[in-house]
């Protein structure tokens, strides 16, 4: 896997084209950097890779509520073990066939959190089916500024 830095305005403008929730929480990052690169699927799930949904309270249900400071979060590869959640998930009507995520990414505790392509990816892994993906990512070693997602992911900030 190699990855090209792109410019900010590369990524701007892919997440701005493509991503529907929290767009830019990047921008209270601390000097980040963008890059692309193509990974198979599975390589990449392998890793501390997160939808910005989370198990809510009850551990029954998912949520998107970021404000939800009780719900936990579960990585793709636990989420896709969890049929009854993921069914409520792939029920919902999106389908794409790009092959491309937008990740955010903590170089100092080394998660990534997904902020577009949730559905595709999670639909891959419960199936088994391993893809080439291209990934646009965003990485800082310090998200602490960050106020949407980040802070329920990262294990640096906020503490
Ligand atoms: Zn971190």
């Amino acid at each position: 896997m190699e990855a090209t830095k792109i410019t900010p305005k590369e990524f701007i403008d892919y997440e701005c084209q493509h991503s529907r929730a929290a767009k830019n929480e990047w921008v209270y990052s601390i000097n980040p950097e963008f890059s692309k690169y193509r990974i198979n699927s599975s390589e990449f799930l392998a890793k501390e890779v997160y939808p910005t949904y989370r198990v809510d309270e009850s551990g029954e249900k998912l949520t998107t509520v970021y404000e939800d400071k009780k719900a936990i979060p579960i990585t793709f590869t636990k989420l896709s073990a969890r049929k009854e959640l993921v069914s409520s998930l792939l029920s919902d009507g999106y389908e794409s066939n790009n092959d491309t995520v937008v990740a955010y990414h903590c170089t100092k505790c080394c998660v990534w959190v997904i902020k577009d392509g949730i559905h595709r990816l999670i639909t891959w892994s419960v199936n088994g089916e391993n893809r080439i993906i291209t990934v646009y990512q965003v990485s800082s070693c310090d998200w602490s500024r960050a106020c949407v997602d980040m802070p329920n992911y990262c294990k640096c900030s906020n503490k």
